[in-house]
């Protein structure tokens, strides 16, 4: 490799990738996955740390390459122990990432894109429009970072005398920050390999979960390429009203989506696809939807996570009241369907789902397109 102005960001190399840069320098294979466990492992960023690679070996490393991770705006905790970072993605952007330590896991929220195409109304993200893909690097550059904090953390806890707590360690990552991780397809399997690797994180392909809202084609090909848990965000129970929710509905409706999840249950680490359920009051929210529902669990082996929506100004939606969730719970429970409420974390720090706002300078004008998609909704399903 020639010496070049900007050095090679190594982050997110894959395994093969890194091996071949090091043969090209006469290296062994074995010397490739001792730099990935210097970077992913141990999260170091100075060649000149990784001690047990030659001296040339670094010199050459130092002159031509750098470990970058994503730059930190901010970080926040909330009182129950959430964390958010602000991430500066170039170009007046910032994604989040969001930690959310329990009692038995550690999850990892991370962001897949500076903005989202698809502009579901109930969602902070999509209102703000889109930006640009993030790379393979800057995706797990987010966890890179999280890890590094939190580990050197739990040291400085054990220094204290105090034992290291288990929601200090990353177990779970979820693709539910910001963006559609099935429509920056490329650099998100890179990500998820790296995730998957046994020299970067080692993380079990069933503590992996993309979410979706519904690309289908994508769901075919990371059923072949990379399967992992996967979560589609369902959010209405019929075309009518999914094709306004989720407005990606219109090129692949329901019928195609729910026969892309059972093909993706042939592949898939885990015998069901979570269905991630928005609460809308009076909007998705009836008895009627709830029985809609119940047909759809008959077609696809499903969970149903319901979430409490959580408003932001523009939105002009409301949430469904805690009795009105309690009630459309019990209906899929009583028809035998597995269904879970999602306890919302971190709200204080504007940490929860589809709060995560960053910062997005819209390229694509979606809001001067759809300038109340919000009311407009609300309007057609309360008549
Ligand atoms: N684009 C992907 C992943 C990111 S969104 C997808 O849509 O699945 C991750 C989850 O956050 C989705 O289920 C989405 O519906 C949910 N979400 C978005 N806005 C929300 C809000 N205002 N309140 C609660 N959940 C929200
Ligand atoms: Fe995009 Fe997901 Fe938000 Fe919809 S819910 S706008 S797909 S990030």
């Amino acid at each position: 490799m020639s010496l070049v102005e900007e050095p090679v960001n190594l982050l997110g190399f894959s395994g093969p990738e890194l091996a071949a840069l090091v043969a090209q320098w006469g290296g062994k294979p074995f010397r490739a996955r001792q730099l990935q466990r210097w970077m992913h492992q141990r999260g170091v960023d100075v060649f000149d740390d990784m001690t047990d690679l030659a001296r040339d070996f670094r010199q050459r490393l130092g002159e031509n390459c750098q470990v970058a991770g994503p730059r930190p705006l901010s970080e926040h905790r909330s009182a129950d122990g959430t964390r958010k970072w602000l991430f500066d993605v170039g170009r007046d952007n910032a994604v989040e990432t969001v930690f959310i330590p329990e009692d038995d896991r550690g999850t990892l929220c991370i962001s897949s894109q500076a903005g989202c195409t698809v502009a579901c109304p109930f969602c902070s993200t999509g209102y703000q429009g889109f930006n640009r893909n993030l790379t393979t690097a800057e995706i797990i550059g987010q966890l890179w970072h999280a890890r590094r904090v939190l580990q050197a953390d739990a040291s400085s806890a054990r220094l204290g005398g105090e034992a290291a707590e288990p929601s200090r360690v990353i177990s779970n990552v979820v693709m539910m920050g910001m963006g559609e991780p099935l429509l920056n397809y490329d650099q998100v399997l890179g990500a998820l390999r790296l995730m998957l690797d046994d020299n970067a994180y080692g993380l079990s392909r069933r503590r992996v979960t993309v979410s979706t809202s519904g690309v289908v084609p994508m769901m075919d090909r990371l059923a072949r390429d990379c399967p992992v848990a996967l979560a589609v965000s369902l959010h209405a129970p019929n075309d009518a009203l999914r094709d306004k929710l989720v407005p990606l509905n219109r090129k692949h409706p329901l019928s195609e989506l729910l026969d892309a999840c059972n093909r993706y249950l042939e592949h898939a680490p885990r015998d069901f696809i979570t269905f991630e359920y928005i609460m809308l009051d009076g909007v998705n929210d009836s008895d009627e939807n709830a029985k809609e529902l119940i047909a759809i669990s008959r077609r696809v082996r499903c969970k149903f996570n319901l979430i409490p929506f959580n408003p932001f100004p523009q939105s002009g939606l409301k949430r469904s009241s805690a009795a009105r969730v309690r009630l459309f719970a019990q209906q899929l429970m009583d028809a035998g369907v597995v269904t879970t409420v999602r306890k919302t974390r971190g709200d204080d720090i504007a940490a929860a789902c589809g709060q995560l706002a960053g910062e997005v300078q819209d390229r694509t004008r979606i809001n001067e397109r759809l300038p109340d998609r919000g009311t407009i909704i609300l309007k057609q399903e309360r008549v």
